[in-house]
């Protein structure tokens, strides 16, 4: 039979992309339907002759395919442009809190300043930079 598979169009983008979309549906309730007509068009465009019209089809739906993913870009860069301001507040509340976790805060025993200090230095002289007493302080 090598005449009966010759100048067949055979399996394109478009046809793997009707066979992803109809194995996707298959589970949605009577969808089956659809997705069988999916399959018969992919095996209707496999066996046919009319290589132009095929190559059309393929040709329109790249440009398609190409505009949606250009929409998603730029939906994405509108969304991350949107969201960049929250994105890094929360990134500086987090550095905020790990920076405030490796210092020790305390008063100042003379005027009640409030002063901070490395944690975990042991003793520490320290010069209140409100009332300039000194002391010592353990961290
Ligand atoms: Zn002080």
């Amino acid at each position: 039979m090598p005449e009966f598979f010759d100048r067949r169009y055979g399996v394109d983008s478009f046809s793997l992309f009707l066979l992803a979309v109809s194995a996707f549906i298959l589970g949605i309730h009577y969808m089956w339907i659809v997705s069988l007509v999916l399959i018969v068009a992919v095996v209707v465009r496999a066996f046919s002759r009319d290589t132009v019209a095929r190559t059309g089809e393929r040709r329109r739906f790249s440009r398609f395919a190409h505009s949606v993913g250009y929409g998603f870009y730029r939906v994405g860069k509108w969304l991350y442009t949107l969201f960049r301001p929250v994105v890094l507040g929360i990134k500086n509340a987090i550095q905020r809190a790990a920076q405030k976790r490796k210092q020790v805060l305390f008063s100042c025993p003379y005027c009640e300043a409030k002063l901070r200090l490395p944690r975990g230095r042991g003793k520490l002289a320290v010069t209140c930079p409100v009332c300039h007493q000194s002391f010592i302080k353990t961290t």
